[in-house]
């Protein structure tokens, strides 16, 4: 029998189509949030409001243990044989262990952060964690999976290709997909929330358009403006993992951002960066001087 499994992000999509499949009377088999170490600490507390109102929720990460073990193997060996300097080796050496953040461990790994043209994090981070710790274990069991994904054609031209139903072959067995809300407006989302009582993600009060890694690879000049006036912790610890990311490289540096000359290298320099106007040479004085409202919303929850 197909076991109905629901993936989480703690966003308004998913929180939407979870109250939907609670409506229907769905019955829902396991509720599950792919934990990529790099979320928003609300959205951590969001999960854990969600979980306190609707139901349990599975909590599943990536391990990249083994092959930060391999890694040490290859700086050993090869970038040796490489002529890779000691120093370099030693450095990275020194930062290649496991830390327990998915995020942070992958981009060790690699020695390089994701991109847009190199978007490895979705399928390590989210996919490959819940196929293997959420799905093989019912599929091994001798059930089949549906998988409920809360995507909206609206988001993306990608996206609007999709269909509502697919099957799939995943890195492990074969399950399928179910997309429930594939067809809904924004303003559907939203007002499941308030049939239900349930409040949406904080962050869509404090101008975020999304939640979800915080900040993203695929952030906006504007979103990563608002982010680092508002959560400059968060772009604080992503300086800290260029650092460490940099060390475990063999080019000894990596930025989160792809390095771009308008833009300056480090997450700090584009910071500033997203501070300028259009052609990004002068700061915009009406985003360096304008007060951080304490509620914005780009959905009109503030009014
Ligand atoms: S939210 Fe952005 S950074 Fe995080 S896994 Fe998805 S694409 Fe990568």
């Amino acid at each position: 029998m197909a076991k109905q499994v629901l993936s989480i992000s703690g966003g308004k999509d998913s929180t939407a189509m979870w109250l939907l499949a609670l409506e229907r009377g769905a019955d829902i088999h396991q509720v599950v949030f792919a934990d990529t170490g790099h979320e928003h600490p609300i959205t951590y507390g969001y999960v854990d409001y969600l979980e306190s109102k609707l139901g349990p929720v599975k909590r599943v990460k990536a391990d990249f243990t083994n092959r930060i073990a391999h890694k040490r193997w290859v700086v050993q060996t090869k970038w040796r044989k490489d002529g890779v300097s000691e120093d370099i080796i030693e450095s990275a050496l020194e930062v290649l262990q496991p830390t327990g953040n998915p995020f942070l461990d992958l981009c060790l790994y690699k020695g390089r952060f994701p991109s847009t043209k190199a978007r490895f994090c979705t399928q390590e981070l989210k996919l490959e964690p819940i196929e293997t710790k959420a799905f093989a274990p019912i599929i091994e069991s001798g059930d089949g999976v549906v998988s409920w994904q809360a995507i909206r054609k609206q988001e993306s031209a990608a996206r609007a290709m999709l269909t509502e139903r697919e099957h799939t072959i995943g890195v492990v067995h074969a399950y399928e997909v179910y997309r429930p809300i594939l067809e809904w407006a924004v303003d559907d989302v939203f007002a499941m929330h308030r049939r239900h009582g349930i409040m949406p993600n904080p962050l869509y009060e404090q101008g975020m358009s999304r939640v979800g890694c915080m900040p993203c690879i695929n952030s906006r000049k504007d979103e990563l403006f608002e982010i680092a006036r508002r959560f400059p912790a968060e772009i604080g610890r992503v300086a800290e993992w260029e650092r460490l990311v940099g060390l475990a490289s063999k080019r000894a540096e990596s930025s989160f951002f792809k390095h771009d000359d308008t833009m300056g290298e480090g997450i700090r320099e584009v910071v500033e960066w997203s501070k300028t106007a259009r052609g990004g040479k002068q700061y915009d004085l009406f985003k360096i001087n304008d007060d951080v409202p304490m509620c914005s919303s780009l959905y009109g929850l503030c009014e």
